[in-house]
């Protein structure tokens, strides 16, 4: 079933409508996480060209981007969304290629968040509209809805294609132009979608991808004063970096820093729907998923016969070769992510919590960075392991007795990034959702999204949405116009 024999071609920088070489001429090497093995060679940008490709998006914004009509914006990014489903099988392919997740989740779920976010965004191009305000009859007041100029945009690794579609799409519909650097882990769909947008006719500059290490391209980029906005999606110590360097040149900045989601089950809830997004709510893409349900909470009198299933259902899912459609547990993006997940399981049983399920490093033939899916039950909430971040395949589960306790051990926690919540009683669903701290808590189901629906933390989590009406407003700024009229 594996597919790592055709060759994928080497990836260059996408900078002012063109792929070049890094100006150092420095590559480094891409390799697929599920074998070890190189995928291919990629241009490694340096700070000359986080230079150069931040001019290109200053000429290019104050130039034909921003003299081009709504409309035409509108149909370029459209037809960008057109050409990533045209090209969905290709982009499938090297995201699992890249970041070793499933070819089920990257051909049947990212590629339709990808161009969900184009279609979705390019028709807001045409939608932005500013006010007209009454202060008095001597003046006409309005406001103009305006961009903010050149956008960095710093993408993780977990999500590398989907995260182009949350960051570069509104940030261009609204008229930015944008420079954005993936993680080095996984460059490949970026520079390829880098790629369609010109073929879309995205004028040059308009939208550059920057392969390169986070410490030379992405602080580089982070420092330059030719950047009005930086978004970043990433790590809490990285993002707070990113946030005291912005105050230098003051930078408007945006925030998504991972978290560790409460999924609340309530002993009244269906049961076996609970089971299910219990399960996909860690699972889904290998744990290294900024929202996971990584916490699960489970009330008191129903908790030990849930574990018992939750154990049967997560031992069933057998890493697989991620290139296989049947693979539902890929490999971890690295072997220092595979440590680290391996290492808090170690950190879990010295707590005292116990492994009912998984808990080991499974090879796919011999190779490959794959974690079982493991289940540390009997766990409080103050363990290390119930508190922070694990990003892998660990579901932490935690009792609780009645709606103020699975509340309070919800929001005891740094973060603040998503929560679930199942119960039949439609009452305590809405009440608990109003209590949660969380940017996003879903009620009877878990880990969906949408390009029309804000997304963001609250607490450690960050700051600033990605998605929707409110994303999109993070990428402009209102100017007030006073007109004399008498
Ligand atoms: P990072 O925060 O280091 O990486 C995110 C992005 O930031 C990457 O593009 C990275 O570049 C870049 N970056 C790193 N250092 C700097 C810097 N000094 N200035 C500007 N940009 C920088 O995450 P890690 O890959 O190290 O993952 C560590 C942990 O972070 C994970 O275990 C997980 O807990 C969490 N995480 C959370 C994510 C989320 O969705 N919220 C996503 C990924 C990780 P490069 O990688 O190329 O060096």
């Amino acid at each position: 079933m594996s597919d790592t024999i055709a060759p994928v071609r080497p990836a260059r920088l996408i900078i002012n409508g063109e792929a070049v070489d890094a100006a150092s001429g420095r590559t480094f090497t891409t390799t697929n996480p599920a074998t070890g093995e190189p995928i291919t060679e990629v241009a490694e940008a340096g700070v000359e060209d986080v230079d150069r490709a931040v001019r290109a998006a200053r000429a290019a914004f104050e130039g034909p981007w921003s003299r081009m009509k709504a409309s035409d914006r509108q149909r370029l990014l459209t037809k960008l969304g057109d050409l990533v489903l045209e090209n969905a099988d290709e982009l499938a392919r090297l995201e699992t290629l890249d970041n070793g997740k499933p070819i089920f989740e990257s051909r049947q779920v990212d590629i339709g968040m990808v161009a969900g976010c184009f279609h979705y965004f390019a028709g807001w191009a045409t939608k932005l509209t500013g006010e007209t305000i009454p202060v008095s009859p001597a003046f006409f007041n309005y406001t103009l809805r305006e961009p903010v100029g050149v956008v960095g945009a710093i993408i993780p690794w977990n999500f590398p294609m989907i995260m182009v579609g949350w960051k570069a799409a509104p940030a261009l519909a609204a008229g930015n132009t944008v420079v954005l650097k993936p993680a080095a882990e996984t460059p490949l769909t970026a520079v390829r979608i880098g790629e369609l947008a010109l073929e879309a006719g995205l004028p040059p500059g308009v939208f550059n991808v920057l392969p390169g290490p986070g410490s030379v391209a992405g602080a580089a980029l982070v420092r330059h004063p030719g950047v009005d906005k930086l978004t970043f999606t990433g790590s809490t110590e990285v993002g707070r970096g990113i946030m005291h360097e912005c105050a230098n040149t003051l930078k408007k900045v945006t925030l998504e820093l991972g978290g560790k989601s409460p999924n609340i089950v309530f002993a009244d809830a269906d049961l076996d729907a609970a089971l299910r997004g219990a399960t996909t709510g860690i699972f889904y893409g290998k744990g290294e998923v900024c929202a996971a349900g990584s916490r699960l909470l489970v009330e008191r009198s129903i908790y030990d016969d849930f574990v018992a299933k939750l154990a049967e259902r997560a031992s069933k899912l057998v890493p697989m070769d991620p290139m296989d459609p049947k693979c539902r547990l890929g490999a971890l993006v690295n072997e220092k992510q595979m440590n680290t997940v391996l290492s808090y399981i170690e950190t879990g049983v010295k707590e005292g919590a116990t492994v009912v399920a998984g808990g080991k490093r499974a090879p796919v033939n011999g190779k490959g960075t794959f974690v079982q899916a493991t289940v540390l039950a009997n766990a409080t909430n103050a363990m290390r392991v119930a508190q922070e971040e694990i990003f892998g395949p660990v579901l932490t589960v935690i009792p609780f007795e009645g709606e103020d306790d699975a509340v309070a051990q919800a929001n005891d926690v740094f973060y603040g990034l998503a929560a679930g919540v199942w119960t039949k009683d439609v009452k305590k669903a809405h009440r608990v959702a109003r209590r949660l701290q969380a940017g996003t808590v879903w009620v009877n189901m878990y880990n969906f999204y949408d390009p029309a629906m804000p997304f963001g933390g609250v607490k450690g989590s960050g700051f600033g949405r990605d998605l929707g009406a409110e994303g999109l407003l993070g990428y402009t700024q209102t100017k007030s116009v006073w007109v004399s009229i008498e």
